[in-house]
């Protein structure tokens, strides 16, 4: 879904977060529409056990332009799924979490400074959110992009080790950095300003990976 109110420095979508690209590469669809296209793989969600996750951007940014499908897809036993920054008043978000049976959330960092520079905005919502939606034990995936030297150091990680320890996770993921959006940024003409960083290498990862484990926390790398 189009919009986001963040600006991380390895967005590979940047067609889908700024408004004024969003002629080339968007299209308006009413709720109907929308739910319609969802059902058309509703035999296949059923066959693999699986189900219709809304990505973007920001989904939760249209919460109210979703409420109606989200509960379509509630009566009709689809399995629901939200890629979310969970970064926003946490309003937007408690309006539709009845319908909502995973969440899969973002965990760019825990230092604020590290968060704002990384996504020009702080991290307070972020932190506030994800502390209620552990509280009230929802369905949660963590994803935790890599991007070394830049969101992450080891201090980092020890920080998110820390913040994450006392939550009951279904899962916590490791997204290591891709240079694959680039190619976007050159057409929309946007400096991209990640040019000379390269995606981390298999140790980097290992070293995040053991050193959450020291907080009992299993990760599984994309
Ligand atoms: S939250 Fe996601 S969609 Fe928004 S800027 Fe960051 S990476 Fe891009």
């Amino acid at each position: 879904m189009a919009g986001c109110n963040l600006r991380c420095l390895w967005c590979h979508n940047p067609e889908a977060i700024m408004k004024d690209l969003f002629d080339h590469t968007t299209r308006e669809i009413f709720a109907d529409e929308l739910f319609e296209e969802i059902c058309e793989d509703k035999l296949f969600y059923e066959q693999l056990n699986g189900g219709v996750t809304f990505s973007g951007g920001e989904p939760i940014l249209q919460s109210g332009e979703l409420t109606d499908v989200l509960n379509k897809c509630k009566e009709n036993d689809i399995h629901v799924a939200v890629e979310t920054a969970a970064n926003y008043s946490f309003d937007l978000l408690k309006s539709i979490l009845e319908y909502i049976d995973l969440l899969i959330v973002d965990c760019k960092a825990i230092s604020n400074e590290v968060y704002q520079k990384c996504t020009g905005r702080s991290n307070e919502a972020f932190i506030e959110n994800f502390k209620i939606l552990c509280n009230e034990k929802r369905h949660i995936w963590v994803r935790i992009p890599i991007v070394w030297n830049v969101n992450i150091s080891i201090q980092e990680i020890h920080r998110i080790g820390e913040f994450l320890q006392p939550f009951q996770l279904d899962k916590v993921e490791l997204i290591p950095y891709h240079k694959m959006g680039i190619p976007k940024y050159k057409k929309y003409k946007i400096e991209y300003l990640l040019q000379d960083v390269t995606p981390p290498t298999i140790e980097q990862l290992e070293t995040c990976r053991d050193i959450l484990s020291q907080y009992g926390i299993i990760v599984s790398c994309e």
